[in-house]
């Protein structure tokens, strides 16, 4: 029996470091395969984002999780303008600032924090046909995803790419802060950083946004069309 996924059913999961270019990787691939687009790092940086505006000690875990209920968040998965709001306002641009960069990894540790995000993450990419991207969506949040991919590149270049999109931001400064996330997030005792097995690991160092979007566009073709023909 064929059990190849479809497109419309089709969950891609991309997971990853920190500046490794997962999102317009994964914004490049879900445009061109008609398909929705998630990025569960916003939500992770909306809920961080929440709590410093209303005034919780990123550091204190057990405050962070007594008032993870309260953030009302909407993610939109149009790959041509992702939107996140929290408590109803656009937190598009608040939810990469330095502030929400040096507080997210330690809210993202705290396993209520998790709980809830992976509820709504999973609601959100539902029968499929959507590209994800996060730390541990084949790992934790969708492990039965056809297409599995683990994206790397040098923290050098991650962090010269992320300065360049941040306006020319400080090099060093930026590699430490992406470097401090890494550490946190493959560190955690829940759903850490991680590649599992069957991920296509892509190191994206010395390749461009085109060569790993057609990489990935190839991995959908084999686990699509060409298997369904099998
Ligand atoms: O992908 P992005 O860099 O925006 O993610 C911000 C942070 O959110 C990560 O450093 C990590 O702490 C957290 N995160 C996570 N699990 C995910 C996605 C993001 O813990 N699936």
């Amino acid at each position: 029996m064929n059990t190849a996924p479809n497109l419309a059913s089709l969950v891609v999961a991309v997971d990853g470091t920190s500046g490794s270019g997962k999102s317009s990787t994964c914004r490049a691939v879900a445009s061109r395969f008609g398909l929705r687009y998630l990025d569960t790092g916003a939500m992770y940086r909306a809920v961080a984002l929440w709590m410093l505006r209303n005034g919780v000690d990123v550091g204190d875990s057990a405050a962070v999780a007594a008032r993870v209920g309260e953030p009302r968040l909407a993610t939109g998965t149009d790959p041509s303008a992702p939107t996140i709001t929290v408590d109803g306002v656009d937190a598009s641009v608040e939810i990469r600032s330095d502030e929400v960069n040096a507080a997210v990894s330690p809210v993202s540790a705290v396993p209520e924090v998790r709980r809830r995000l992976l509820e709504e993450q999973r609601a959100i990419i539902g029968g499929g046909g959507i590209v994800v991207e996060g730390r541990d969506i084949a790992s934790v949040v969708w492990p039965q995803a056809a297409v599995k991919v683990y994206l790397t590149a040098d923290p050098a270049a991650r962090a010269a790419r992320r300065a360049a999109e941040n306006g020319g931001a400080d090099l060093t400064a930026t590699q430490e802060s992406l470097l401090a996330r890494d550490r946190i997030d493959s560190g955690r005792a829940v759903a850490p950083l991680t590649m599992v097995e069957g991920a296509a690991h892509i190191d994206s160092t010395d390749l461009t946004l085109e060569q790993v979007v057609d990489h990935i566009a190839e991995l959908i073709d084999e686990r699509t069309s060409a298997s369904a023909g099998a």
